[in-house]
């Protein structure tokens, strides 16, 4: 979610200016349509290209070009690096991709995770799921993407470092569905792996990502369940909370949406680390998601009406007005009432130099892990369905 430092600035803004809009009724009108009207061809020159290999083998692994699902043997899992753009040197930032391909046609879902290179619980929780696939026994396809960005991962950060007027950090998921021919690296390379190797391939996708760094989070989805197609697949999951909100243009879900492909995004907690415990949870939900769609056949899991979820429809922060060294007084998916003290704010001679209030009442979403912060950092989300809550704005004192 939101950071420290400049890393978190984008998806910090996204935050904020989601408390502008939700609630508001211009939020469901403005994406109701998102799925009929987008057709999902435009631009598909690249598309009808099917698989291309380059030639290379790296460590055994074909590399390709583009790829078309439908030219992979059935039945078996494919292991092959996609070719994104290249570096500075000339060398390439290879994409690892996995297809587990059914005996038998059907469904094709994606999982991808690598967008934000500080975010590695959403890595393990699909090589798990991959793990678990029988491609013999299957319908249909599943995909893995797994380091999309690749630079980024590199360097166990949020943001791609593009050289092009000396390094510039770059948030890719701002930036789909790309473009091949733009005047900066990162953002080809965000039209490479979308025209290349997701829309042609995929009916369903799911962009797995954690808080930033900085941050931790609840189990939790922003996704937008005023799509029927995401809702069914969105509440399969025995998670804690779903935030129902469109975010911004530019994230791979909704580029996905978009090009007629429902998606959405899992936030697996915590950035850095394999939270075990919580990609647990995803792996259930996601092997459910592959069952409702008739791609292996078998029982659910628990789903979201085991862990009775939070649906919520509206985020608010707490935002503080100094620097210092913050102590937080509420926990993870902790219910907050209207007026309640959540955080204490201390200088260096540990005087008290700010104390924050909710604004009104809610459950948190997500909450700051770094000890320090600048004036004008979020350090809690909270979330609030706006159908039970009563209105009011951001207060810090
Ligand atoms: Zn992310």
């Amino acid at each position: 979610m939101t950071a420290q430092e400049n890393e978190g600035l984008d998806r910090r803004s996204f935050m904020i200016a989601s408390v502008a809009t939700v609630g508001a009724a211009g939020l469901m009108t403005a994406t109701a349509n998102a799925q009929t009207s987008s057709g999902g061809d435009s631009g598909s020159a690249v598309a009808k290209q099917g698989t291309v290999y380059t030639g290379d083998v790296i460590d055994g692994k074909r590399v390709i070009a583009s790829l078309d699902i439908a030219d992979l043997e059935p039945g078996k899992t494919h292991s092959l690096y996609f070719k994104g753009v290249q570096m500075p040197t000339g060398q390439t930032w290879y994409v690892s991709v996995m297809v587990a391909k059914g005996a038998a046609p059907g469904k094709r879902l994606g999982l991808m995770s690598g967008v934000h290179g500080d975010e590695m619980s959403p890595v393990h929780a699909i090589q798990t799921v991959m793990k678990q696939l029988d491609p013999a026994a299957m319908s249909g396809t599943v995909m893995a993407v797994f380091d999309i960005s690749r630079p980024a991962l590199e360097g166990m950060a949020r943001r791609w470092p593009s050289s092009s007027r000396g390094i510039d950090l770059i948030d890719i998921n701002r930036l789909f569905p790309g473009n091949e021919q733009a005047p900066e690296a990162a953002l080809r390379h965000a039209g490479l792996v979308f025209n290349r190797l997701l829309r042609p391939n995929l009916d369903y996708g799911i962009d797995f990502h954690t808080a930033a760094t900085g941050m931790d989070m609840t189990a939790f989805h922003l996704a937008r369940m005023d799509l029927p197609d995401v809702r069914a697949m969105a509440e399969l999951y025995p998670i804690e909370q779903i935030f129902d909100n469109k975010a911004e243009p530019g994230l791979l879900a909704n580029a996905l949406i978009d090009a007629g492909i429902p998606a959405f995004t899992p936030e697996i907690g915590r950035p850095r680390i394999f939270d075990h415990e919580m990609i647990d949870l995803f792996v259930e939900g996601t092997m459910n998601v592959i069952k409702h769609h008739g791609i292996l056949p078998g029982p659910m899991g628990r789903t979201g009406k085991d862990s009775n979820i939070f649906i919520a429809d509206g985020m608010f922060p707490v935002i503080t007005t100094h620097g210092g060294f913050v102590e937080l007084l509420v926990q993870l998916n902790e219910a907050v009432e209207a007026g309640q003290k959540v955080a204490i704010q201390r200088n260096t001679f540990g005087e008290v130099v700010a104390e924050y209030r909710a604004a009104r009442s809610g459950k948190v979403g997500a909450r700051r892990t770094d000890a320090t912060a600048e004036p004008g950092t979020p350090i809690v989300f909270f979330l609030f369905d706006s159908a039970s809550a009563i209105g009011g704005d951001v207060v810090v004192e």
